[in-house]
């Protein structure tokens, strides 16, 4: 099942060009108070969510998609981990571009593990992304990511994939510079999310997937996630050795070659396989 969340925090389910929205399946999520959880309701109830959302799509209001406005799938992840240089290809154009690596030493991902986003960077599709500093060169990365559905830790190899709720496409945008990761991905709307969720069981094979992203129509990322250096089984039980996953947690899992910069103006259109299509719009900075 493909499941947006779109307008004012609405929930649809994504048939085909068009959305139905389920909205009132979200009643069933428990009225948290303070302090709020630090996790995603929705997707820590996501099959009771989902079933009911299919009870309610024969006779709920159609919308074409392109008309409705796409928020990011998860409202409220407790942490946005990432991984850096995933893609061997990517890290050797990293290594061999100074306007990428800025003299930091750029070391394959075993070596420097994973890093965090801050939750204040997450934004939909039809937010799209601010520039806060355009005067610097800024990057987008197309990836998949992964949303986590289960509480968990200490994963083995065997059951990590149990602990995935499903995929969304992601832009992990980047300011290029000299400062720790976590400050130059962490600006607000850095972290693009959507255009949808797409669940587990309909997306059975995230490690043959083919992707891409254009700017302005031109292309620039083209890969497959089977060329991830470390795959999403190990990525997940690497995660849960450092930190407890919990549901809604966000795994952006890696760019490859191709990573390039972009200005307000531009639009970056990402497609990837059983995911779909989305597209980002590229603005000045927020007054
Ligand atoms: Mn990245």
């Amino acid at each position: 099942m493909k499941l947006c969340r779109f307008n004012a925090g609405r929930l649809g389910i994504v048939d085909g060009a068009t959305v139905i929205d389920v909205t009132p399946a979200l009643d069933l999520l428990p009225k948290a108070g303070y302090p709020l959880p630090r996790h995603d309701l929705f997707i820590e109830h996501l099959a009771e969510v989902r079933a009911r959302a299919q009870e309610l799509a024969p006779t709920g209001p159609r919308y074409p998609l392109d008309t409705v406005s796409l928020l990011s799938p998860v409202a409220n992840p407790g942490k946005i981990m990432a991984a850096p240089v995933n893609y061997a290809k990517h890290l050797e154009e990293a290594r061999e571009q100074a306007e990428i690596h800025h003299n930091n030493r750029i070391e394959e991902i075993r070596r420097v593990g994973l890093f965090l986003k801050a939750t204040s960077s997450l934004a939909g599709a039809s937010e799209g992304v601010s520039i806060a500093h355009p005067g610097r060169r800024n990057d987008h990365e197309a990836e998949l990511v992964v949303v986590i559905g289960k509480r968990v830790r200490n994963l083995s190899r065997d059951t990590a994939m149990a602990s995935v709720a499903g995929y969304c496409s992601g832009l992990d945008m980047t300011t290029r510079g000299p400062e720790e990761r976590s400050l130059r991905k962490s600006i607000d709307t850095y972290a693009v999310l959507g255009p949808w969720l797409v669940t587990a069981d309909e997306l059975t094979d995230p490690h043959e997937i083919d992707f891409s992203l254009t700017v302005n129509g031109e292309l620039r990322q083209r890969a497959n996630t089977r060329d991830l250096v470390i795959g999403i089984v190990d990525l997940l039980v690497f995660a849960a050795s450092f930190y407890t996953l919990e549901p809604g947690d966000i795994l952006f899992t890696g760019t490859p070659e191709g990573v390039g910069p972009v200005v307000p103006g531009d639009v970056i259109v990402t497609d990837f396989g059983g995911i779909g299509r989305m597209t980002v719009a590229v603005h000045g900075p927020r007054s």
